[in-house]
């Protein structure tokens, strides 16, 4: 049976892409008494009823799995912060890398309107995302303005499946036009998607750029950390979870313990103080969340 990648779901009907053919599919498989829906980004075991309709027979299991945008197998988030307008927060920075870190997806960070800033500024925040280079998060400096970096950003963005997450107004739609003369649809399409923002419909799509897919959706608009228990949360800093390893007990979570690793990292400027103190901040919202029932 042939196999394919779902790029778009829509009224019932999923459109399965398979070397340069779409099939638009209904589901007919056994994972619909399972109760499992098929996703944008599947990878799916299908029939061919001719040459542009199908059955999906059967969902491949999941790399990840993410709710805004309802996606799976979802390689990287590009996370788009300018350097001012809104100004360059660290905080929600932080909020964004964990949640993306618990689904498993890698984070790329990207800044946008790097013109609006003056040679001071630029310093000051080189050196703030040094931290996160040091940590080994990409950071790609960008200017739409200038035409700065976008050749890179293109290059990030090929042979994998991304999605673009970012509060409103910090430049996704103009970053994205930048792209379109490799975007293989009408220009403009994608940045209307885009442009929607949070209350968008559940119509997903995956677009060609390239030799990647890109989602048409911004992703991440909720940054509760539900899906966290809070002995875990230390692997959503990863230079947190480098120095766990050596804690002298076992659930540690690195805040009054004892011969705590990560304090002893913290104390000789290992780790940035202001990652570590976002890490307790994050740790007590989730302590003091409701339980769920
Ligand atoms: P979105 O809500 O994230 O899609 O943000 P938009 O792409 O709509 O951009 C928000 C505002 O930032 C618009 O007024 C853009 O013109 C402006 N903007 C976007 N990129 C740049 C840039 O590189 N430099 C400057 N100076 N302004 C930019
Ligand atoms: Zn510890």
């Amino acid at each position: 049976m042939p196999e394919g990648k779902i790029m778009k779901a829509l009224s019932g009907f999923y459109y399965v892409i398979d070397d340069h053919s779409i099939y638009q599919c209904r589901g007919r498989g056994k994972f619909r008494k399972d109760k499992i829906t098929p996703l944008v980004g599947d990878y799916v075991v299908y029939q061919q009823e001719n040459d542009h309709e199908g059955y999906i027979l059967e969902i491949k299991s999941r790399k990840n799995e993410l709710v805004r945008p309802p996606i799976a197998n979802v390689d990287q988030a590009i996370l788009v912060f300018s350097a001012k307008e809104p100004d360059f927060n660290t905080v929600l920075l932080d909020r964004f890398l964990v949640s993306i870190e618990a689904k498993n997806v890698h984070p790329i960070i990207l800044i946008t309107k790097y013109d609006l800033l003056s040679d001071e500024e630029k310093a000051e925040l080189d050196q703030l995302l040094a931290h996160y280079k040091q940590i080994g998060y990409p950071v790609l400096l960008t200017s739409a303005k200038e035409q700065m970096g976008i050749d890179q950003f293109f290059g990030y963005l090929q042979d994998c499946t991304s999605v673009i997450c970012g509060q409103s107004g910090v430049g996704k739609t103009t970053i994205i036009n930048e792209l379109s003369p490799h975007l293989n649809l009408k220009t403009g399409e994608i940045s209307t998607h885009l442009g929607r923002g949070r209350h968008t419909t559940r119509h997903v799509e995956l677009i060609p750029l390239g030799n990647g897919l890109i989602a048409d959706t911004p992703g991440f608009s909720s940054l509760d950390f539900d899906d966290i228990e809070a002995g875990e949360l230390n692997h959503c800093f990863p230079e947190i979870s480098e120095k766990a390893q050596d804690c002298k007990f076992r659930g540690c979570l690195h805040v009054n313990e004892p011969k705590c690793a990560v304090k002893d990292a913290l104390n000789h400027n290992e780790i940035p103080t202001f990652r570590y103190n976002h890490y307790v901040q994050f740790l007590e919202e989730i302590q003091n969340r409701k339980p769920r029932y």
